[in-house]
């Protein structure tokens, strides 16, 4: 167990880090927050902040001397500085799960070698094998690459076979390659968080929906509106996924529900997730909380949430809505609402600035106020595009 008082070490200073790195300071831990970008926001709420490139060795040192156990809050770390870090202080989730999942390819071998269902797909490891590849497979289909996609960047849909020829012409040639899946006929898109400690316990949260806008996450609803059946069934799921990866840490599921039931698995973040902000006011831990339970080896907690929930993303220039008047004061007025700004200076189109979430008892209800919310939203977007 990591005693209060000691420094945790977070990779990646997003919004995800920013809350870590409260829920951390809240149980008495320090945290030392490594990003290169001097402008990432977790910066302003560590103790102290690390802002050198990944390769820079003398930053390695220090990080290496000053922290007892380390996570990340962003895929994306290098694997090589996660493999020399553990060599000599814990990391959690470890190296060998980062890089699986760093790649589309590698996480659905390992997902179907595993018995888990994934969307059908095939590996494309040259921009000339597209054509062979998408011959295999039923159009519509979507090319991922392999590595580095976020919020749906790096993401290409076929529809039509004469798209393969200038789809080819626009992939670059890279080292990890792409993977073409078939467009999975959804009926929703559902997540689920996961905490594993080191014994093996594991913890699941109840089951969100999520909906996205242009491939970016837009609004999810907590709990999600299906059966308990399915709801067990998916964190049964859960619970298996984090034992076959052996992960200590905190975990998210983004899942495709199909007709009569039947859940593909779309990809796992190992740390926390956008569709959970949602636990920072209405779950008790937080799944910034248990991550950092999880890996401190702190007792993790069974979920309590107090009420459902909706969360809206505050994407763009949106985001003043929440930061200049009278759209703030609309905002601010309504009862049961409660703002996030993750005081991002550059904005930029379709950027995640901030995010809103309402709460109270009646789903449905909710539901009709996030609306209310998106069009305040929207209306600052059209207020900005006019001037
Ligand atoms: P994020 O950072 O939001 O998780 P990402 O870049 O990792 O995004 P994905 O999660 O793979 O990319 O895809 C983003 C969204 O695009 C999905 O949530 C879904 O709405 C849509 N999508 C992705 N793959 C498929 C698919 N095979 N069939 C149908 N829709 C898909
Ligand atoms: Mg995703």
């Amino acid at each position: 167990m990591i005693p209060a008082g000691e420094q945790i070490g977070l990779l990646g200073g997003g919004q995800l880090g920013t809350f870590f790195t409260i829920a951390a300071k809240r149980l008495g831990y320090q945290v030392m927050v490594w990003d290169p970008d001097p402008r990432a926001p977790a910066h302003a709420w560590a103790d102290t902040s690390l802002k050198s490139d990944f390769q820079n060795p003398a930053a390695l040192q220090t990080f290496l001397n000053k922290n007892a156990v380390i996570t990340f809050e962003w895929e994306n770390i290098p694997v090589d500085l996660v493999t020399k870090i553990e060599a000599k202080r814990p990391v959690y989730p470890g190296s060998d799960i980062l890089s699986l999942l760093q790649n589309r390819i590698q996480e659905k071998t390992f997902l179907s070698s595993h018995g888990f269902p994934v969307t059908p797909y095939r590996a494309v490891l040259k921009p000339e094998d597209l054509k062979k590849q998408v011959k295999q497979m039923n159009l519509p289909l979507i090319c991922k690459t392999a590595t580095a996609g976020y919020d749906g960047q790096g993401q290409w849909r076929l529809t039509n076979t004469s798209e393969v020829g200038s789809l080819m012409n626009t992939l670059e040639p890279r080292k990890t390659g792409w993977v073409i899946e078939q467009v999975a006929p959804f009926i929703k898109e559902l997540s689920i968080l996961a905490a594993r400690n080191a014994s093996g316990e594991v913890v699941t949260y109840p089951v969100t929906e999520n909906s996205h806008e242009r491939g970016i996450l837009r609004l999810c609803r907590i709990p999600a509106e299906i059966a308990t059946a399915l709801s067990e069934k998916i964190s049964t799921l859960a619970v298996d996924v984090l034992s076959a990866l052996q992960g200590v840490g905190l975990f998210c599921i983004e899942l495709f529900l199909l007709e009569n039931d039947e859940l593909l698995i779309n990809e796992i973040a190992p740390r926390p997730h956008n569709s959970g902000h949602y636990t920072l006011d209405v779950a008790s831990p937080s799944q910034y909380e248990q991550q950092v339970r999880a890996i401190c080896g702190l007792p993790l907690q069974k979920p309590v949430i107090l009420s459902p929930a909706v969360m809206v993303n505050v994407l763009g220039s949106e985001i003043s809505a929440l930061r200049k008047n009278p759209l703030r004061q609309k905002l601010l007025s309504m009862t049961g609402v409660s703002l996030y700004d993750y005081r991002k200076e550059e904005i930029k189109d379709r950027r995640k600035m901030g995010h809103v979430t309402l709460i109270g008892s009646d789903p449905n209800a909710l539901l009709a106020r996030a609306e209310e919310v998106r069009e305040i939203l929207e209306k600052t977007q059209n207020q900005i595009n006019r001037c």
